[in-house]
């Protein structure tokens, strides 16, 4: 029998108490857990070894949680790592600014541990899943599942990985028109906690990453039922 590395999942928390909180039942359900208590830390961590998830809190002394993701997203060895935020509160503005940062799921304090266990094993599942096939095409744009990267007019585009999943699944479906809960099942999996504005969110920023190229039309707004994607 083959026997695969757990999971290494960077927890980064400056409440210690969460912390430690959090690398007990993580890795009771399995995972290799590694803490950091501010962002210093995590980068010292992840320079280190990028791990396989990295669970990151909003309200970090000195450089926020939010930086963070956006600095991890602009970097090439980290810009396809996934992130889910964790945040005190449940407010709006937070969550929409996360998933803009490149944040692939947020969860809302208090939670349960195991909400966030679900979570994680959702989001590494859509993480492994689009590392499948091999070369795909559509209009201008090719992707390279296995080497997970996209190319417009043999141009290199770069994406976050939620937006590559996005992209993957629009290119194996062309032409094909999907309601936003249709999508948030096929793309982001059974998760039941995700809203649908989510969707927008992320749809926006494939079209402005395809704009340069002009292949942001491929992605179409379908009045009244969705999206479709048609090169
Ligand atoms: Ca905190």
């Amino acid at each position: 029998m083959m026997v695969k590395d757990s999971p290494k999942i960077l927890v980064v928390e400056d409440e210690a108490a969460i912390r430690e909180m959090l690398n007990f039942a993580l890795s009771r359900a399995g995972f290799e857990v590694a803490e950091a208590a501010d962002a210093r830390q995590a980068q010292d961590a992840i320079t280190q070894q990028v791990p396989d998830l990295l669970l990151l809190d909003w309200m970090l002394p000195g450089t926020s949680g939010v930086d963070l993701a956006h600095k991890l997203r602009q970097a090439s060895r980290t810009r396809e790592l996934p992130i889910i935020m964790l945040t005190a509160r449940g407010e709006e503005e937070h969550k929409i600014k996360g998933l803009e940062v490149g944040a692939d799921d947020y969860v809302t304090k208090p939670f349960s541990t195991q909400e966030l266990i679900a979570r994680i094993r959702a989001v590494l599942r859509r993480t492994i899943h689009s590392q499948n096939d091999g070369l795909m095409q559509a209009g201008d744009i090719t992707l390279d599942t296995s080497g997970h990267r996209v190319k417009v007019k043999d141009q290199p585009l770069e994406l976050g990985p939620t937006e590559f999943r996005l992209l993957h699944f629009f290119m194996s479906h062309i032409d094909r028109v999907f309601s936003r809960s249709q999508l948030l099942d096929h793309v982001w999996g059974d998760n039941v906690y995700i809203e649908e504005r989510t969707v927008d969110v992320h749809i926006r920023r494939l079209r402005r990453a395809l704009e340069p190229f002009g292949a942001d039309q491929y992605v179409q707004t379908v009045r009244g039922a969705g999206y479709r994607f048609s090169p």
